[in-house]
């Protein structure tokens, strides 16, 4: 008889590690299914002993040891990967199990029987004598590309193969489309979009195809079993993709970091503007350059940023919303029959609404979050958190005034503008209210190219769309970004600057009220290094990362259970000094919601007293290390 420790691989299970007997011999890295509670789970073999050697603990135990139901006895997955998933559990303040969940396909765990196993799978890490640090790119996409392209092939000339992770399916998809010329058949794409069976068919390919092999992937496949992989290239490294939406928040980018290591990987983290912090460890020493990095962006379009305040306010006369320039650039796109991109950062005809008389801002009666007023037989307000949709015949809740005026510029307001100013032009929206599935936004995104002379007017959800270039393009609205209360804030205003002139072959018009705003200098003249220099002081003034790290503890609920658990939470951290504070939106779903912030000096995190505390927080309390944001 033989006593296994396993990690049950699903979320919601608290604990870390479990026992369990059986009567034939099981490797580490193999899949089982064990009995918990009423349900059966997929769990990952870890250790095993046999009844012999473990007989104390045994008779220790006050428990009765279950025995394990259908096997897999050949082991699925590599060491080196299992460790990389019990150093990310301890990074993101989880259980091994829970990461396992986010970076495995769960068709591989649900049908682990179905699965090619592997027979040369080492029952060790490799030495970690080879540890090379991570590199960094920052280039045009083209020469990232061309990079990359001598990458593989040196690569597979040394027997190794390549792991192309990418954030998200459709960058999958445009990787496979533009990357492995000549290397097709070694070349395999996973990503969620595939099904079940064409996950397991690509899977087993994959492990059974000698010759080496490029995989190019999101972050949820990075547990192939391939012993032969020599580089992980992660690509777009500064969106925020990346970063897992459910607990324990793993960031891919993180959990590469770890797996590389394990598996004695090079990492290569590349993008067009690496994330302020990434730029700073470059900087440090701690990421080496791949090539140096380029810190002037290139373009061909000529950019103008327009100052929309000489058109005054929203409530006088004389206010526009397409500023003369670029009512000349849709006038131009027109005659020339180019087409023209046009950038809206939000959402409905306003963002936002209040109260004339008495300043009060429009809410959700469900949520508290401000409500977007939108176009329709009859205007009514959405709200863009929680869905909740009434009519925008109202008048202030506050003071009953009828004088309720919008603030700020939605993509329908510009949409009805250049609808009006040029009734014969042919206009395509994308936002999340016209375009509700993939395929649709592909065919919008193909009809807008196929049709010269013709706008596409679009959020950021169109941004991913546009691969191919086009004549012209402008921003009409984005300065309701700069009052998000976030320290990202910025990257994210830059890279959409910066994506939006990366596709512009001739003239890039750009309005703002905030033109005093440095950013759209950096970003239309591609001036990355400015940009960077001027974040990286910032961040040091307000201890962000990278000069700190940020732990964020939430908890929802009703008020009075949200109050006497952050009071717990207080005193369990107080060594710590936690920052107590609401959430932007404080109610969600009659939930009330508070934050707890964490800011721990540079490198001091992972400290294994904190994480002894964060762990044992019940399971309604969310642990977030390393948020994208503290909202
Ligand atoms: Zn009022
Ligand atoms: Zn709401």
């Amino acid at each position: 008889m033989y006593i296994v420790n396993v990690v049950p691989i699903a979320r919601g299970i608290g604990a870390e590690m479990l026992s369990y007997f059986t009567t034939s011999e099981i490797k580490p890295g193999s899949i089982v299914k064990v009995p918990i509670r009423s349900r059966e789970v997929p769990a990952l073999v870890i250790g095993m002993k046999s009844a012999a050697e473990a007989k104390t603990d045994l008779k220790n135990s006050t428990y009765t040891l279950k025995k394990i139901g259908k096997l897999n006895v050949l082991p699925l997955f590599l060491p080196g990967f299992i460790k990389a998933a019990q150093d990310a559990a301890e990074y993101f303040a989880g259980s091994t199990g829970s990461v396992l969940a986010l970076v495995t396909p769960k068709v591989i765990l649900e049908q682990a029987e179905k699965v090619v196993p592997q027979k040369d799978i080492p029952d060790s890490v490799p030495d970690q004598n080879e540890r090379h640090e991570p590199y960094t790119i920052q280039a045009d996409e083209e020469e990232r590309l061309a990079h990359y392209k001598s990458l593989i092939r040196e690569q597979f000339a040394k027997k190794k193969s390549v792991l192309f992770c990418l954030p998200t399916i459709q960058d999958t998809k445009r990787i496979f489309s533009t990357l492995p010329k000549g290397i097709e058949q070694y070349t395999y794409v996973l990503n969620s979009s595939l099904s079940k069976k064409e996950i397991l068919n690509t899977w087993n390919k994959i492990i059974e195809e000698p010759h080496p092999v490029l995989i190019i992937t999101t972050g949820s496949f990075l547990g192939i079993p391939r012993t032969d992989i020599g580089t992980i290239i992660l690509e777009r490294e500064s969106s925020n993709g990346y970063k897992a939406q459910i607990r324990p928040y793993v960031d891919t980018r993180r959990f590469a970091e770890f797996l590389a290591l394990r598996i004695g990987a090079k990492l290569i983290f590349g993008d067009h503007l690496l994330r302020v912090e990434t730029l700073w460890r470059t900087k440090q020493g701690d990421l080496a350059e791949l090539a140096p990095l380029k810190f002037r962006s290139i373009s061909t379009s000529k950019e103008v940023v327009v100052d929309m305040k000489r058109y005054k306010t929203l409530d006088r006369p004389d206010f526009r919303i397409i500023g003369e320039e670029l009512d000349a650039l849709i006038q131009q796109s027109k005659d020339h029959n180019e087409n023209l991109f046009l950038f809206a950062a939000r959402r409905g005809l306003a963002p936002m609404t209040v109260c004339g008389d008495c300043g009060t801002t429009v809410l959700c009666t469900k949520c508290t979050a401000p409500v977007v007023l939108h176009r329709g037989e009859e205007n009514f307000f959405l709200c863009h958190r929680c869905g909740e949709r009434r009519s925008a015949e109202e008048r202030c809740k506050n003071c009953d005034s009828w004088k309720l005026t919008t603030l700020g510029i939605g993509i329908e307001l510009i949409e009805n503008t250049i609808q009006n100013m040029f009734p014969d032009m042919k206009i395509f929206r994308m936002d999340k209210d016209s375009i509700t599935t993939h395929k649709q936004a592909l065919a919008v995104v193909n009809e807008f190219y196929n049709s010269p002379g013709s706008i596409l007017i679009g959020t950021e959800m169109a941004l991913t769309y546009l691969e191919k270039p086009v004549e012209n393009s402008g921003v009409a609205a984005i300065d309701s970004l700069f009052s998000i209360p976030d320290f990202r804030i910025n990257e994210k205003i830059m890279n959409i600057l910066l994506k939006i002139r990366s596709i512009t072959q001739k003239i890039y018009v750009v309005q703002t009220r905030s033109r005093n705003q440095r950013i759209f200098d950096y970003a239309t003249k591609g001036n990355l290094m400015d940009f960077y220099r001027e974040e990286i002081e910032e961040r040091k003034k307000l201890s962000y990362p990278p000069f700190s790290n940020l732990i964020k503890i939430t908890i929802k609920g009703t008020r009075e259970q949200v109050t006497s658990d952050m009071d717990f939470v207080e005193k369990l951290l107080e060594d710590y000094n936690p920052l107590v504070f609401p959430a932007f939106i404080e109610t969600v779903n009659k939930k009330t919601v508070m934050h707890a912030l964490l800011k721990l000096d540079q490198g001091t995190w992972v400290n294994k007293d904190l994480l002894e505390r964060l762990l044992s927080l019940p399971p309604h309390i969310s642990v977030n290390v390393d948020p994208e944001s503290l909202l």
